[in-house]
């Protein structure tokens, strides 16, 4: 059984997840311990038992410590079973990190998948539906198979009860992952959301990024949620690419001024156009999986956090593979995968 020791490097539930999603893919067991240890609450959360159960199901897993604040867990995939599934997280908790868990063993089952997520669908600290949508899901098609999501509601932090859902048409296996190049700039826009709340907060947040980023009204968007569970705002700068599109995220928050959201995202966009490389800090992180189950690939990146450093830990605990980063071919770092040459 592999040990994965949840304290690593950042020691947050990316290396639950990671370490679920290879274990599904590889049919390997693995027991890990200290689960989210360098967290202010350590141990699962609501959201991380989601992702385990979730897990459970999908590899027919035997599982221990699947309970609310456990800090050790083993879990033993029988067999992938692809098929229909409804997962909720059942709070705000986000569902694109329960969809992180299952998705990467799903891309390459032995048949299509329609899973129904239920939670969060724009949470700080995890994916946001539009980036899946336009950023990470178009890559993850690029490379074989056919993912396709859906949002049937929007849930934003507190109140939850988001919803949408993903259709998975695997392949055999995965084609390489090359993204060096973020190509031609093709268009930037802003779109700001307001579910519950005064369309002003939205106009505030586009009035800053168009002065910033020096785009025109037809590029800035608002868009007024109805059907949303609770209130929310969150503002999405889009930079379309001809080989990628970037999703920067503002969430708006209580005694936060909607300028203040929107000038911290205007600045996560303009350091990615900053410099001329294809993948932000996000994408770094999620694109790892995709790369190390390709066995092959690269993309070039702005830089790599600790977070996505500890990813890649995980990753090599269960595959064959290992990871080069280049930091001597600027703009930016160029990360690698290649598999391992034989012991
Ligand atoms: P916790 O221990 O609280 O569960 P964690 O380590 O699981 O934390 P994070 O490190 O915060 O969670 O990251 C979760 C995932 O969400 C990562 O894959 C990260 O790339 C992704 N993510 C976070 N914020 C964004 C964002 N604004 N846009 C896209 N992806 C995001």
């Amino acid at each position: 059984m592999i040990a994965i020791d949840g304290s690593q490097g950042e020691g947050g539930g990316q290396v639950l997840r990671s370490a679920l999603a290879l274990s599904l893919v590889t049919g390997k067991p693995f027991k890990i311990t200290n689960i989210r240890a360098r967290r202010k609450r350590p141990g699962l959360m609501r959201q991380h038992l989601t992702a385990v159960r979730a897990a459970t199901e999908v590899g027919q897993a035997r599982v221990t410590g699947a309970l609310l604040g456990s800090r050790e867990l083993t879990f033993e995939p029988e067999n992938l079973r692809p098929g229909e599934s409804q997962f909720a997280v059942g709070t705000a908790g986000s569902a694109s990190l329960v969809l992180q868990t299952v998705l990467p063993a799903l891309l390459c089952a032995s048949g299509p998948s329609v899973l129904r997520l239920e939670g969060g669908t724009h949470n700080p600290w995890a994916p946001p539906f539009d980036f899946l949508a336009k950023t990470f899901l178009p890559l993850i098609n690029r490379i074989g198979p056919t993912v396709d999501a859906t949002l049937v509601r929007p849930g934003f932090y507190p109140a939850g009860g988001g919803e949408f859902r993903v259709t998975i048409t695997p392949a055999v296996r995965l084609a390489p992952l090359e993204l060096l190049e973020r190509g031609r700039i093709k268009r930037i826009s802003a779109t700001a959301k307001v579910a519950h709340l005064p369309r002003t907060i939205a106009e505030r947040e586009l009035r800053v990024i168009g002065r910033k980023l020096g785009l025109s009204d037809r590029d800035l968007v608002v868009e007024e949620i109805a059907d949303s569970r609770g209130p929310g705002n969150i503002v999405t700068i889009e930079v379309e690419c001809e080989h990628v599109t970037e999703v920067f995220t503002g969430f708006g928050e209580r005694q936060v001024a909607a300028e203040n959201v929107a000038k911290k995202v205007a600045e996560d966009a303009r350091r990615f156009l900053s410099k001329d490389v294809a993948v932000g800090e996000y994408l770094t992180d999620q694109l790892l999986m995709p790369l190390g189950l390709a066995g092959v690939g690269a993309f070039r990146t702005l830089g790599l956090s600790r977070h996505a450093q500890t990813n890649m830990e995980v990753i090599k605990s269960f595959l064959d593979i290992r990871f080069e980063i280049d930091r001597d071919c600027p703009p930016g770092v160029v990360v690698r995968a290649s598999p391992l040459p034989p012991a």
